[in-house]
């Protein structure tokens, strides 16, 4: 197989918890804990979890908004952990993040013009008037006006923000997207414009993705392969049809029995996860999701899975399939 276009070995991010009058460390939170995967050239990884499962760190460590505590990252065979800042400033021309609430990654001080030339004179891309051609080009290639450009962020919608903080990251043609969570926070209807308008994005330009989300019918459709992550870690990773046809992991299970199935015939019986997410700053031993899990047993308690092939690039961690 060719060299991914990402490869994440072994990736921690945790977080010191301090306190008391000195504030002194008294723990930390392990927020990604040992995540390995790597995305493929034109592949779209869905990447999936409940809120503070640790995907949205994952996806900031990857390019170094938040720098990991360890592991490895090789951004097109190149190991990017050790880059110096400036090096990674410009390593990311490359690799682009489309954040989950539009309206706050996006200056409300500034027209549309503004936030979307910034990029371009980061990376010393074209002169002035190139650069808002091409601002206004972009603004139509993900379905707004030229006329948009001179507009503030509060005078568009949640779904024409979006589309700008789209159009702001292709501004500097990047071969990887690290979309977080970018539907979340738009109206049901207008999701699904927004994940058309970026599968063709991703024809257009032959971008990467991986794909941040919380809910596993918003990924189903833009995906390759589905990874699913609990309190930090990984616990399946699978091809699309083999995530959403046979799941293994009772957490997939569980999230996927929520999904709405088009076939009014098809009843799926839903599985209602009991309990709140614990702590990630106090997870439970042995398996993390051992305090939600309807088929846990005594070794759960104690020994914590190791995530194994099962069967080709179909990824589990779960002591039923040891
Ligand atoms: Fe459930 Fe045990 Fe599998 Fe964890 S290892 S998911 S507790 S069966």
């Amino acid at each position: 197989m060719s060299t991914p276009l990402l490869k994440v070995q072994n990736l921690k991010k945790y977080f010191d918890i301090t306190g008391g009058i000195l504030g002194r460390k008294q723990g930390e939170v392990k927020a990604v804990d040992d995540v390995s995967f790597s995305v493929q050239r034109g592949e779209v990884l869905g990447l999936v979890g409940e809120s503070g499962c640790g995907k949205s760190t994952t996806g900031r460590s990857i390019l170094r908004l938040i720098e990991p505590t360890s592991g490895n990252i090789y951004f097109e065979g190149e190991d990017i952990t050790k880059l110096r800042e400036e090096e990674m400033r410009q390593k990311r021309r490359d690799m682009q993040i489309v954040f989950q609430d539009p309206y706050a990654s996006l200056n409300p001080r500034h027209t549309v013009e503004k936030i979307m030339m910034e990029p371009l004179i980061v990376h010393g891309i074209g002169n002035k008037k190139e650069r808002q051609e091409k601002v206004h080009h972009l603004l139509e290639v993900v379905g707004l006006s030229s006329y948009h450009a001179k507009r503030y962020p509060h005078q568009f919608s949640g779904g024409q923000r979006q589309r700008i903080g789209i159009a702001r990251a292709l501004a500097v043609n990047p071969k990887l997207i690290i979309a977080d969570e970018p539907v979340s926070a738009l109206d049901v209807s207008i999701q699904s414009q927004v994940l058309n308008l970026m599968q063709d994005l991703k024809k257009e330009y032959q971008l990467t993705y991986l794909f941040i989300a919380h809910d596993l019918s918003v990924v189903k459709h833009i995906s390759d392969r589905v990874g699913v992550m609990y309190l930090g870690r990984l616990v399946e990773l699978a091809a699309k049809e083999k995530m959403y046809e046979d799941p293994k992991h009772p957490y997939t299970q569980a999230l996927l029995s929520a999904v709405p199935v088009a076939d009014p015939d098809y009843k799926r019986e839903r599985i209602l996860l009991t309990g709140d997410l614990p702590s990630p700053s106090n997870p439970p031993a042995g398996c993390a999701f051992h305090t939600r899990c309807s088929a846990c047993m005594e070794i759960c308690k104690t020994t914590r899975p190791l995530f194994r092939e099962l069967s080709e690039g179909h990824f589990v961690a779960c002591h039923l399939y040891e």
